[in-house]
């Protein structure tokens, strides 16, 4: 269908004044072609919901939890239509559950199987600007589900899949993707258009503009994304396939990491592995120098981590547990690296006196820890000897 999808993130709509804003810019828009529009939480209110949960024992894979944490695109879509129809425009606000957006029961990261565009073709021919609950859907058991943090930009991507929309419109406070996030980075350069498989890598590895399982589905049904900002005009980047990919495309950061010593039996390696799997716990296991196996995880997550091991003490023999905290991970991000590629960069490091823990060779680029105090400097060295500023 002849139209777009804007969603709007979370910056975007932290206030009243934000969202009258937010409108000026649909009603715009929908002077050119119609408009579906997808909303976030205003900025805080779902990671003050996730804490909510938290703070009362419900977490990533109770129905219950998703109840809580997806409620605040409901204040955000209700708001944001009230605002569009004050302005003369018509306007309807729908819950995930209400187009419908069917996913599977995996409550806290749940996986869209199905988006029905029938009541949004009709509002749109009738002039209507619909306005969509991001990151929510709705599951087999007839129960609200969440589609992972970030998951307001699957939700329009799939929207737009749905429509089969011209562009689908990712409005946050920055101007586009950069070469390293910008806000850790100031000399970060714009790119104007970057390719799907970039874009996943960087998102899988840190670079939130994006969510990871967004760049997926948009790679998959060949939607093109558009990432701009709500504050400033700048034509941004597009995410595509039609665009060669480059040898060095950017600099993806992951801080906050805790090392994690174990002293367990090849057994119990995969058992933990699978638990931390069953916590929705990302980890990087590495293999440090003195052959021992470490992983890192989210600092937050280590007093989760820590209870789940002494819990299952008695299936998984842990000898020993350690915990190093504030560790940082850069990932270099491109395709076609070669061994070169490979000793310079780290050549660069050493000489600016760069203590690297740990260093990994991914398909497509490396994987550097670094302590969090060294992260800036770092990205300093790397952005330069991977000539990301030109
Ligand atoms: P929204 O609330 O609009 O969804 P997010 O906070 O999820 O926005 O994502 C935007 C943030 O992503 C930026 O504020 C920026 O700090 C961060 N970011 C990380 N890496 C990048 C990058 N390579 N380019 C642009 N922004 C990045
Ligand atoms: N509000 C949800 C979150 O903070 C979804 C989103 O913003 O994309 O993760
Ligand atoms: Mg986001």
């Amino acid at each position: 269908m002849d139209c777009i999808v804007q969603k709007f993130g979370g910056t975007s709509v932290a206030t009243l004044e934000r969202i009258r804003r937010v409108a000026e810019l649909i009603a715009t828009s929908y002077r050119m072609q119609p408009v579906t529009v997808v909303v976030s939480a205003m900025a805080g209110v779902t990671n003050r919901f996730v804490e909510y949960a938290h703070d009362l024992g419900s977490a990533e894979g109770d129905a219950e939890y998703d109840s809580v944490v997806s409620s605040g695109e409901l204040v955000t879509a209700g708001l944001l239509s009230i605002t569009l129809k004050n302005m003369g425009l018509k306007s309807r606000s729908y819950a995930g559950w209400q187009i419908p957006i069917e996913t599977s029961c995996r409550y806290g990261s749940a996986v869209i199987q199905s988006v029905n565009p029938n009541n949004l073709v009709k509002d749109l021919k009738s002039g209507i600007i619909p306005v969509v609950c991001g990151f929510q859907g709705i599951s087999p058991e007839n129960r609200v589900t969440t589609l992972g943090r970030g998951g307001s930009d699957l939700t329009a991507v799939a929207i737009s899949d749905a429509l089969k929309a011209d562009l689908c419109e990712i409005y946050s406070d920055v101007d586009g993707v950069y070469t390293v996030d910008p806000n850790l980075y100031p000399q970060a350069r714009c790119i104007d258009k970057i390719h799907y498989n970039e874009m996943k890598e960087m998102a899988a590895l840190g670079a939130k503009v994006l969510q990871e399982q967004s760049v997926d589905y948009a790679m998959k049904k060949n939607v093109r994304i558009r990432v701009a900002s709500s504050f400033v005009e700048h034509e941004g980047t597009i995410i595509c396939s039609d665009i060669p990919e480059k040898k060095f495309s950017g600099l993806a950061v992951t801080q906050n990491l805790s090392q994690f010593k174990i002293r367990h039996t090849l057994k119990s390696h995969l058992s933990i592995i699978k638990l931390l799997e069953q916590h929705f716990i990302r980890c990087e296991i590495i293999k440090t120098l003195d052959g021992k196996f470490s992983l890192l995880i989210d600092r937050q997550k280590v007093p989760l981590m820590k209870s789940l091991l002494s819990k299952e003490n008695h299936i998984l023999d842990i000898k020993q547990e350690m915990v190093r905290k504030n560790f940082s991970r850069i990932s270099v991000i491109g395709s076609n690296f070669n061994q070169d590629d490979h000793e310079k960069i780290i050549s660069d490091l050493n000489r600016s006196k760069i203590e690297v823990f740990y260093c990994s060779i991914r398909k497509n680029g490396l994987n550097l820890i670094v302590l969090t105090e060294s992260l800036l400097k770092s990205i300093d060295v790397l952005h330069k000897s991977c000539g990301l500023g030109k």
